[in-house]
């Protein structure tokens, strides 16, 4: 008994995917759903979940919200998720895409049980699209899709029959045969579902089950010429995987009656679809097609351009897994759609790499510092904690020297009051190092300051105040001597306003976009420890952000380095500024 218990406890602490542990919440609706049918022995308490992007896109942080509630349903329940492609659009897919789904699956922490396609079904679909004719369920349309559409009627008026709906069970089977030969051009017939012109739900006014595509597959090749439609083809698939809980997104609730319907009228196992809230995120699109507008038009360098929400740019701006379900695991699953400020997906970035990311120095926009009293020559290596959350994340050294890089903001040659960081007379402390007080200046021809002097106390080593004296600011410094180049490019959001759908009609939400969302710093300094830095290392900067190497187009020669985000919601607060609050 006691031994049970201990078990059961040991399970619920690593069910999530990561295996670390969690605060306890309640259940969600779909959660809530299993445990019931747990309970009523529905599917013996079988749980089978799945996930079936169209290969036609890289994916984004919405599915990962997808993934994650799939895959994590398996795992919380001790059941399977199976990854299938619902590759049924043979001219919008590739396999370049079916590649980078898995790469970006795996990466976010989920292993699949099954690999399927729904080309792999697309034999027993025939089949089955075959008995529905000879039971008198489906026809053969010679019409237009045009036309369909006009006799489809509206939510008042039923819709109008088709002249072929009649045709009997040998002709439909006849041409739905030659259909599959290939003796027919795209467009020459459909094949229709047989069911209620007056229904309620326009989805059941006779929907179109398959059409005549002459198009190369890239996985069937030119086996076939006529493919399912999404909703002919994707609960039979359920249905043939034993998937027991279908979840996708709200705009397929009307097509549940579809599922549902060619599930009972073929007969075959009865999945079942839930339906729940597509993530939408403030600052930036999340559909693959308007994703693709961008990758094509240039606006952005490709898919994985570290301003796209998809999982690889996330992860190219330095994203962690960890970080996306957490994020994932916060916003939680619902049935009514909202929008998440994008706030919350940047702090749960904040919140796994200040637990795990090594500080470092960098200075991104130099001003040149001299210690005039430093002895020539000499260079004290000194003690630099790599994480303060962290003991056993240890330290390094770093070069403190007579000249030094700091941050042009951090001094000012006549500062307004609230200002405490370096200025003539002023004494601030440079982080691990010594307490530097500012004697003055040296201008360059255009009267800018060019170079700052100081003198150091050597009895501050460390940076510690001898006698208690009190020093405000603590600044951030390289050792010019000994800092590295770096270029480093900081981000902000891909559109400038919350909803970048939300413009006038006939204006392109393109215009929506954030002209400064990539600033380019071709040369900054980072300190002499990041030498061996590996592609995809994370790092804050201290008092800059989170920076990861990028691991395309950085080389030992020449370092990049994205901003992942900033230490703070500096966004929010400029808002607030500009709104005059
Ligand atoms: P998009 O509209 O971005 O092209 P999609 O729905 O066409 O996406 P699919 O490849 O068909 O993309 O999606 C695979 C799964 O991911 C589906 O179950 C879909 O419902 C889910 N999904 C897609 N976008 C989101 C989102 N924003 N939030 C949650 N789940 C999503
Ligand atoms: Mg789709």
């Amino acid at each position: 008994m006691r031994m049970e218990t201990l078990e059961m406890a040991g399970t619920e602490l690593t069910s999530s995917a990561d295996g670390s542990e969690k605060p306890e919440r309640s259940l969600n609706f779909i959660e809530q759903i299993i445990e019931e049918d747990r309970r009523t022995g529905k599917h013996g308490g079988r749980v089978q979940t799945r996930f079936p992007p169209e290969p036609n896109g890289y994916l984004h942080i919405g599915h990962a919200k997808s993934i994650c509630l799939n895959f994590g349903l398996a795992l919380k329940y001790g059941g399977k998720c199976n990854l299938r492609f619902d590759d049924t659009n043979p001219t919008k897919e590739d396999v370049e895409y079916v590649e980078s789904i898995q790469e970006d699956v795996k990466w976010l922490g989920f292993q699949w049980d099954g690999l399927y396609f729904a080309s792999d079904y697309f034999k027993q679909l025939y089949q089955w699209a075959e008995k529905l004719i000879q039971d008198g369920l489906a026809y053969v349309d010679s019409q237009s899709p045009e036309e369909i559409a006009k006799q489809r009627g509206t939510a008042s008026e039923p819709g109008t029959p088709s002249p072929y709906r009649d045709r009997s069970v040998a002709e439909n089977l006849d041409l739905f045969r030659r259909m599959r030969a290939g003796e027919f051009a795209d467009g020459a017939h459909v094949l229709r579902a047989k069911i209620d012109l007056a229904a309620v739900h326009l989805i059941m006014r006779d929907p179109i089950l398959y059409r005549i595509r002459h198009a190369h597959h890239h996985r069937t090749g030119d086996k076939w010429c006529i493919y399912p439609m999404y909703d002919y083809a994707h609960g039979q698939c359920d249905s043939i995987e034993q998937v027991t809980h279908s979840i996708c997104t709200l705009e397929f609730e009307t097509h549940r009656r579809l599922y549902d319907w060619c599930i009972e009228k073929l007969g075959i196992f009865p999945s079942h679809q839930y339906e729940f809230a597509r993530l939408n995120l403030t600052y930036t699109v999340m559909s693959k097609r308007r994703l693709l507008e961008l990758v094509q038009s240039g606006d952005v360098s490709g898919w994985d351009d570290p301003r796209m929400p998809t999982l690889c740019g996330l992860r190219r701006r330095g994203y962690t897994p960890e970080a996306l379900r957490a994020f994932c695991e916060r916003i939680g699953v619902a049935r009514f759609n909202s929008t998440i400020e994008m706030a919350w997906l940047e702090d749960a970035l904040r919140d796994d790499l200040n637990k795990r990311a090594a500080r470092v120095m960098a200075v991104l926009r130099p001003l040149k510092l001299v210690v005039t009293n430093w002895p020539a020559g000499e260079v004290d290596w000194i003690d630099a904690v790599n994480n303060p959350e962290d003991e056993s994340a240890g330290s390094r050294k770093v070069p403190f020297s007579g000249t030094l890089y700091i941050e042009q903001d951090d001094f000012m040659e006549n500062p307004p009051k609230q200002f405490f960081r370096l200025s003539p007379g002023r004494e601030v402390r440079l982080r691990y190092g010594y307490l530097v007080t500012c004697t003055d200046v040296v201008k360059d021809a255009d009267g800018k300051v060019a170079e700052v002097r100081c003198t150091y106390d050597p009895a501050s080593r460390g940076g510690n105040s001898p006698d208690g004296r009190k020093v405000k600011a603590t600044m951030h410094w390289v050792s010019a001597e000994h800092a590295l180049p770096a270029e480093v490019r900081l981000y902000d959001h891909l559109c400038r306003q919350p909803d970048p759908n939300d413009v006038a009609d006939g204006v392109d939400w393109k215009t929506t976009l954030n002209p400064n969302s990539l600033e380019v710093i071709p040369q900054a300094w980072v300190e002499p420890s990041l030498k061996e830095a590996a592609p995809g290392s994370k790092y804050q900067f201290e008092r800059l952000g989170y920076f990861s190497l990028d691991a395309k187009v950085s080389k030992p020669d020449h370092m990049v380095f994205n901003r992942s985000v900033t230490l703070r919601d500096s966004w929010a607060k400029a808002q607030k500024k500009e709104g005059g609050a």
